[in-house]
């Protein structure tokens, strides 16, 4: 602790030396400054998070696809970056290559490595102080062995594990789907049939379809097949391929009949028009046909009628691809089999080491009603905290929800269920005020977020961050600036909370979700000249941004680099407890592009100024010391009681 005190006052001292508040000004040369880059300090104040592409970040093996060993390979990268944590996109085996439709919870993706790598990842990155935080889809799976077993089996153990639905609206409207939070309808997504076995037929049929009763028959005949109806006819049959329209012949009042040979794989469907407008097309309920029973029809949730296999609905509130878990009333969540399944598998990795959860989509577990939502949420970090205490973790379990509603009043209620949620509404604002050069009300906005969730949860832990893996890069919303974007990390690493670094934002990536999720998703270039992963990205990654420049090798050789911003704020923010846990109180600028706050943790206080303009920025401040810079970026000049902060220039002075 000793040498850790001696480092930081000789840190401390030589960024004094760097400005001076004598006549006439010194400038600081405009790029990031370092204060001692041989005093690497191993201690980590604040709680810095980086957020992991598996797939996309490191490939060890050389198959196209970042893994669990590339990231061992580069922990001193992501040490150096002065990270506490790492935030894993999913690493359990999944379908797709960015993980969010999980197979098996309880194993580890071939395509990532093996468990064996993943607890040598957690012990490495332990010795390094780096917490692993696994990313937990709770909201729905991917179409795995439950999903199969629990549409196929009416007695499968799984079959409570999905939202399934013979006749959706009707369930909806009697209250037994226990997904919709109490509500009569979804706040997104829809239902789907899911089927399995045998649908179809091949044979002779004669099919009669009463319009009065609503109903059809269908029976397997040896009469001859009849010619279809192309005189008029007032119904149709579909079946086989989508071409196959057979128009039937009316033998009565309602009444439609045809005797032909069928061929079709999935069944049939009914239509009153020679199209699909509305209402014309009818259809079953779910369930197969029994020859010669009328079979009843509707035109307000038509399923393919079958002739056998079974089929039923399932909702989904994201893709088809990934079925809605369902965890009963919500109340009681956590006695529902599906809770107790997937909490198993969170112990098994909590025991292994983990020491923290990232919950995607915590919105949609009860279809965006929040008191459901949080009241599951609380039930589940109850349960994973059991865990992590049991093991011997230090404190509580870290966890993250990603409650991305419209706005932070909406979100703030989250912190009922969980310790930490992540603040969208920061970057949309920190975002918005860098386009518009205005810093003068950012403070106050930092603070107004915070007493949000304050009111929910005193110790609420505030996750900031810029953009992550489903917006949008930063680089691009702030037009591919460097300045810009090393503005941006000055400021979250200047601002109270618990700051999330997403990767290739150290190095000012751009991509936009445009072209493909993929190319928001690009792979890290770690040398000048070298080659980047493109497998798990279907070769979907833009060469052109990636330049020699934008290389980590690169960047860690030029001071003047946006990595270099974050490696020197990080240091800052981890040295200085006033950084790293201090609160936020705003001061008055009277410049408008300028934003300025001070953070305080017991006597230990820093002024915090930043330049949200394209012009140099006149500071005048009194009552403040200038006289000791502890990091800054861009140019800052010291006169007296005011200092000139250069275009989107920072500075932080210690009092
Ligand atoms: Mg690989």
């Amino acid at each position: 602790m000793k040498k850790l005190l001696a480092r930081y006052l000789l840190f401390l001292f030589a960024a004094g030396m760097l400005i001076t508040c004598e006549k006439p000004p010194k400038i600081v040369p405009d790029e990031a400054k370092d204060p001692d880059p041989q005093e690497v300090e191993t201690d980590k104040l604040a709680d810095i998070t980086y957020q992991v592409n598996v797939y996309s970040f490191a490939d060890s093996d050389g198959d196209g696809w970042g893994d669990l060993r590339g990231i061992i390979d580069h922990l001193d990268y992501l040490d150096g970056l002065g990270v506490s944590a790492l935030w894993l996109s999913p690493v359990q085996t999944s379908a797709s290559y960015h993980g969010y439709d999980v197979l098996d919870y309880s194993s580890i993706n071939p395509k990532l490595g093996t468990e064996a790598d993943f607890q040598e990842l957690i012990r490495k990155s332990g010795e390094k102080g780096i917490d692993i935080y696994m990313d937990y889809v709770l909201n729905h799976s991917g179409k795995g062995e439950w999903f199969q077993s629990a549409i196929s089996d009416e007695n499968s153990p799984y079959r409570s594990f999905y939202v399934l639905s013979s006749n959706p609206e009707e369930d909806v409207n009697a209250g037994k789907i226990d997904n919709y939070g109490g509500g009569k309808t979804p706040g997104m997504g829809e239902w789907h049939m899911a089927s399995s076995g045998n649908l179809g037929y091949k044979g002779r049929v004669h099919i009669k379809v009463d319009m009065g009763a609503r109903t059809v028959t269908v029976t397997e005949t040896t009469e001859d097949a009849q010619a279809p109806n192309k005189s008029n006819p007032k119904c149709w049959l579909w079946y086989g391929s989508i071409t196959e329209h057979c128009g039937m012949y009316e033998t009565g009042s309602n009444i439609h009949e045809i005797t032909l040979d069928m061929d079709t794989e999935w069944g049939f469907l009914i239509c009153t028009k020679t199209d699909w407008s509305s209402g014309s097309k009818w259809g079953g309920n779910g369930g197969s046909v029994t020859f010669g029973e009328p079979f009843p029809i509707n035109n307000t949730s038509p399923n393919d009628i079958t002739f056998g296999g079974t089929s039923i609905q399932y909702f989904a509130s994201f893709d088809k691809s990934m079925p809605d878990l369902n965890y009963g009333p919500y109340a009681s969540a956590s006695q529902s089999p599906a809770f107790k399944a997937l909490a198993e598998s969170a112990d098994k990795w909590i025991n292994m080491g983990v020491n923290g959860l990232r919950l995607d989509a915590v919105l949609w577990i009860y279809q965006n009603r929040t008191t459901a939502n949080t009241t599951f949420l609380k039930q589940w970090y109850d349960r994973c905290n059991q865990t992590y205490k049991a093991r011997g973790g230090q404190g509580d379990i870290y966890m993250v929800g990603e409650a991305w509603a419209d706005d932070a009043q909406k979100m703030a209620p989250y912190y009922k269920g969980l310790p930490s949620n992540f603040n969208f509404y920061f970057w949309w604002t920190l975002r918005d005020r860098i386009q518009k050069g205005k810093g003068d009300d950012f403070a106050a906005t930092v603070n107004y977020f915070r007493d949000l969730f304050r009111k929910q949860r005193t110790d609420f832990i505030d996750a900031i961050k810029l953009s992550n893996h489903d917006e949008d890069r930063a680089g691009s919303d702030l037009g591919k600036s460097a300045d810009k974007e090393k503005l941006a990390a000055a400021v979250l690493l200047t601002s109270p909370g618990k700051p999330f670094i997403y990767q290739g934002e150290e190095l000012g990536y751009w991509g936009t979700k445009s072209g493909g999720d993929e190319y928001i998703r690009t792979p890290i270039k770690w040398t000048r000249s070298g080659t980047v992963p493109k497998a798990a990205l279907n070769n979907k990654v833009d060469d052109n941004m990636l330049t020699d420049d934008i290389s980590v090798e690169s960047q860690l050789a030029s001071k003047a680099s946006v990595l270099q911003v974050y490696r020197s704020f990080a240091k800052a923010r981890n040295t200085s407890e006033a950084l790293a846990s201090g609160d936020l109180q705003e001061v008055k600028s009277d410049v408008a592009s300028v934003a300025l706050w001070t953070r305080t943790s017991g006597t230990n206080t820093v002024l915090v100024a930043h330049n949200f303009g394209s012009s140099p920025a006149p500071v005048s401040v009194s009552g403040y010391k200038l006289d000791e810079l502890l990091v800054s970026n861009g140019s800052v000049t010291v006169s007296g009681t005011s200092f000139t902060l250069g275009a989107y220039s920072s500075a932080v002075f210690k009092q």
